[in-house]
């Protein structure tokens, strides 16, 4: 269990939201945390209760109108039950790398497929906000790109069908990194790997065009806080940094791979998860254009991999109010997908 009460097991879960009425609790909740007051007429007070009713809606004893308890989230006039989707927002955000919509129907029971559809494209809709904050400061930031895709049928391998990525990523002490120190000189002589000291903050992915110098450079401007240590490899496309304000530590590596996973392993790491994830659950078929939505969408619940009440709640429409493209915005390309 989180410390702050959010289930972190399928079993906890399952006993936190047994039924529709433990989910209308939490949104009512959710929404009036000190208790329910009308939209209407302002009211404070205990509203009447329709368990039966379909529509979840709470009615003010005083001037008699309805108050729906999915008003505002991304359960509005849903004709699906709540405990369906607070499963499903359970599952996208905390259980598993991100799931296809025919893996969400088998697990949640659901008999069409278009209903697992449109949940997972509105929960996911609520994950491809870009997070804003620069990463960094007190942290060192690990920053490198990667190839992402490249298997058209017919086109073979190769970098013609090959989207790049940047990455970075805070590398963060752990706190027992001394005890783990001396725990593990004692057991072996000779160097301690970084991986087993440290473990990755915040992370930021954009798709980028080239590895040109302008395309990493803004990238690390908009993205790192200007007195961060940055740890790249020795490409030529990273040379602005110290003239950012960076202090710049940089490795030429020059396809060493052991040299590599030394000087940055973190990022290493999450963009071999990111493959991962995009090969096994998207089956390595993400068109360009959408390439930056799914890369919005891992960074979002890797930042949150330690709140999952805070992604759960958020994703479901519960906290702040999302600016989340409609489908049709998305599907159409209209929508230009913030980086
Ligand atoms: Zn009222």
């Amino acid at each position: 269990m989180d410390p702050r009460g959010f289930p972190t097991t399928l079993p906890e879960f399952q006993k936190v939201f047994p039924n529709e009425s433990a989910c209308a609790k939490y949104l009512e909740k959710m929404r009036w945390p000190d208790g329910f007051k009308c939209p209407k007429c302002g009211t404070a007070g205990p509203p009447y209760r329709f368990p039966s009713r379909k529509s979840v809606v709470l009615r003010c004893k005083k001037c008699n109108s309805n108050a729906s308890l999915t008003a505002g989230t991304v359960m509005e006039k849903t004709h699906t039950k709540l405990s369906t989707w607070f499963w499903a927002a359970y599952l996208a955000t905390t259980q598993t790398p991100g799931q296809s919509a025919v893996q969400f129907q088998r697990q949640l029971g659901l008999s069409r497929y278009e209903t697992a559809f449109q949940i997972l494209h509105k929960l996911r809709a609520g994950m491809i906000r870009p997070e804003r904050d620069p990463i960094g400061g007190e942290y060192p930031v690990e920053v490198d790109e990667c190839f992402i895709g490249g298997r058209n049928p017919g086109l073979g391998r190769g970098s013609h069908n090959m989207s790049i990525v940047v990455g970075a990523v805070e590398v963060r002490l752990r706190k027992d990194s001394e005890e783990r120190k001396a725990k593990f000189l004692e057991a072996h002589s000779g160097g301690i790997p970084m991986k087993k000291l440290v473990y990755a903050g915040r992370l930021r992915l954009r798709v980028i065009d080239s590895r040109q110098g302008d395309e990493l450079t803004k990238f690390v401007q908009e993205n790192i806080a200007g007195n961060s240590a940055v740890r790249t490899d020795g490409w030529v496309g990273y040379q602005k940094l110290p003239s950012l304000g960076h202090s710049h530590e940089r490795v030429d590596i020059k396809g060493d791979a052991d040299k590599a996973d030394a000087h940055l392993p973190m990022i290493h790491l999450v963009f071999s998860n990111l493959k991962t994830w995009i090969r096994g659950t998207h089956h390595g078929a993400i068109a360009h254009h959408h390439l930056q939505a799914y890369l919005n969408e891992y960074t979002y619940r890797f930042n949150r991999r330690f709140y999952p009440m805070t992604a759960f709640n958020s994703v479901l429409g519960l906290a702040a109010k999302s600016e989340a493209p409609t489908y049709k915005e998305l599907y159409s390309q209209e929508w230009i997908h913030p980086n």
